[in-house]
């Protein structure tokens, strides 16, 4: 086999060894079916179980109190974007709250503004997205429908590091890039979602945590595929599930709980690799310039800057004779970006950090 190199792309993204093995193992035929994973009915009893450990291992790494669904659904967070103002927020007179905090965020409102009214609670523009509000900065509208945030900016690289205190409101996060990368007081939320292809699995699947009487609320005129009653009622199955992406979530869930042992132990070696970062960044004594503030820094996007553009290819080159692949960052916050999400293994981090230092010395 060609070696494997550490790759820090935002998405599609790394997925742990163990998980891709087991899925190429089961490719041709899987032991017992006499087919593979991806010719099975997502009615068979084996796609049964796959999904009901699938949801059962979510709701054990996430503590998931009773009242909550957890939904597999397809149409990736863009479709979220536009799902929870159909479900929670059209024809109910009131108004939905936005805290923009980057990219992902800014791109949630118009969803909400063709299906009502939305106001923007906060917007952290003015600084080009480099960090997140005190919640003592947040103008909230205590009737709103709900409050939309995104938990870890992709982009931009800043993260909320626990939730806002939105009081009674319904809080509505996109956890797509940090989701299960540390606990989450699940009662707090009204809805978490997050497309699959960061920390959960390959592209194709969504996973969607509601509490039961936000399910209660869509409206009966909905499209079923778009109405998170029908969803739930069908358990995930109204149509043909993405099986293979559901399949690879299973397998994702399954090694955090037994080899990684849960959140918590996630929570601790994530905020080891980030930290290994950040210190190079931090003792550069200004080399590399890190776009977030310290207090918002992301533990799963690394952003950073070199201080002559010049320099960039010349890093990217260095950074690739060493198998430390994608690290360009977008090109609204230029230079650098390295997503370290919880399957990127602390060696690869160890080993950027390494060739960070070393480029630092030799080019200052
Ligand atoms: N929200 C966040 C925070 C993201 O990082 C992304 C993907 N980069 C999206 C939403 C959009 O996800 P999708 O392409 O699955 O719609």
């Amino acid at each position: 086999m060609e070696k494997r190199v550490f790759d820090f792309s935002p998405g599609p993204a790394v997925l742990p060894v163990p998980a891709l093995e087991e899925a190429q193992r089961n490719l041709v035929v899987m032991p017992g079916v006499g087919i593979s994973i991806l010719e099975i009915s997502h009615r068979s009893p084996t796609f049964t179980q796959i999904i009901e450990k699938a949801e059962a291992n979510l709701r054990r790494l996430l503590s998931v109190p009773e009242g909550y669904q957890v939904l597999f659904l397809q149409g990736g967070a863009h479709l979220q974007f536009a799902m929870v103002p159909m479900n929670l927020l059209r024809g109910t007179g009131k108004s939905a709250d936005y805290v923009v905090t980057g990219s992902w965020g800014k791109k949630a409102l118009p969803e909400a503004e063709r299906q009502g009214k939305a106001r923007v609670a906060w917007d952290g523009k003015a600084t080009n997205f480099n960090r997140v509000p005190k919640d003592s900065e947040l103008k909230l509208d205590g009737n709103a429908a709900y409050v939309h945030f995104t938990s870890n900016e992709t982009i931009q690289g800043v993260q909320f590091s626990t939730e806002p205190n939105v009081g009674k409101v319904p809080l509505v996060c996109d956890a797509s890039s940090d989701f299960l990368h540390r606990p989450l007081p699940i009662d707090k939320y009204g809805i978490v979602y997050a497309c699959a292809q960061k920390n959960l699995g390959p592209a194709g699947v969504t996973v969607v945590v509601v509490r039961d009487d936000l399910v209660a609320a869509s409206p009966d005129d909905l499209p079923a595929m778009l109405s998170y009653r029908v969803m739930a009622e069908g358990k995930s199955l109204y149509n043909t599930a993405p099986i293979f992406a559901v399949y690879v979530v299973k397998l994702v869930t399954d090694w955090l709980l037994d080899e990684i042992g849960g959140l918590d132990k996630m929570h601790a070696l994530n905020k080891k690799k980030a930290g290994l970062l950040y210190d190079v960044i931090d003792g550069s004594e200004g080399f590399y310039d890190g776009h977030a503030e310290p207090a918002s820094r992301s533990l799963m996007n690394v952003t950073f800057r070199l201080p002559k553009p010049e320099l960039e290819k010349k890093f990217v080159d260095g950074a690739a004779q060493r198998d430390l692949h994608s690290l360009k960052g977008h090109r609204s916050v230029g230079g650098f970006r390295a997503s370290i999400y919880n399957a990127m293994p602390i060696e690869g981090v160890q080993r950027l950090a390494d060739f960070m230092q070393e480029f630092c010395k030799q080019n200052r």
